[in-house]
C-alpha cells in the first residue's frame, strides 16, 4: 500500500477538485496520527463524505461508498456472468473511461470518451452487444473517437480493427492533395 511518502508527491487537495465521484469542499480537521488532513467531499450521488487526504489522493477512496455498493450489486445481479469475457470487456470499458488512476484513462475518459447511460448496467450492455466471439474485443465503430454506445460498438478482431483504421486513412488522404483542395474552393 502506498505510504505518506508517495502520496505527498501528488498535488495537494484544493476545493473544487474532483477525485472519482468525490469533489473536495473544505478541510475539516488534521489527523495527528496519520499526519493527514480530513476533508469534506461532495459525492456525485448527493451524499457528503469525510475522508483522509492520503486515501483520496492515492485513489483508494473515490466515492462515499456508493461506487462499491453499485459494483457489488451489479455482481450479484449479473446472473452468473461475472468473470465472463463480456463482463470483463464491460468492466474494463467503464474503468478506462471513468477511473483516472488507470494507465489507459488518458486515451479514453481523458479524451472525453464516455460510456452511455444505458450501458452503466451490465445487463443492457450484454443485451445490446450479445455474446463476445472468441478472438474479438470491444471496438468503437464506425466512429473511433465516439462514445461507447449501442450504435457505435461491435465485437471485432484485431485485424478487423486495423482494417477500419486503414480505410479511414485512405478516405482522408485525397482531401489533402493540392488538386482536390483547388477543386473544393
Ligand atoms: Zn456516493
Amino acid at each position: 500500500m502506498a505510504g505518506i511518502s508517495s502520496t505527498s508527491k501528488l498535488p495537494p487537495i484544493a476545493p473544487g477538485q474532483r477525485y472519482g465521484r468525490l469533489v473536495a469542499i473544505d478541510s475539516i480537521e488534521y489527523d495527528a496520527r496519520s499526519r493527514m488532513a480530513r476533508w469534506r467531499f461532495q459525492c456525485d450521488c448527493g451524499r457528503e463524505h469525510f475522508a483522509l487526504t492520503g486515501n483520496v489522493r492515492a485513489g483508494r477512496t473515490q466515492s462515499c461508498g456508493c461506487l462499491q455498493n453499485e459494483l457489488s450489486a451489479q455482481r450479484e445481479t449479473t446472473h452468473g456472468m461475472y468473470g465472463t469475457p463480456e463482463y470483463i470487456s464491460w468492466a474494463s470499458m467503464i474503468q478506462r473511461c471513468e477511473n483516472q488512476h488507470k494507465k489507459n484513462y488518458p486515451n479514453y475518459g481523458g479524451r472525453g470518451i464516455a460510456v452511455c447511460a444505458r450501458w452503466r448496467a451490465f445487463e443492457h450492455f450484454l443485451a445490446d452487444m450479445g455474446p463476445r466471439p472468441s478472438g474479438t474485443t470491444l471496438d468503437r465503430y464506425p466512429n473511433k473517437d465516439g462514445n461507447y454506445e449501442p450504435d457505435n460498438c461491435r465485437w471485432a478482431t484485431a485485424k478487423e480493427q486495423a482494417n477500419n483504421r486503414r480505410t479511414r486513412r485512405w478516405r482522408r488522404r485525397p482531401e489533402l492533395t493540392p488538386h482536390s483542395r483547388v477543386k473544393s474552393t
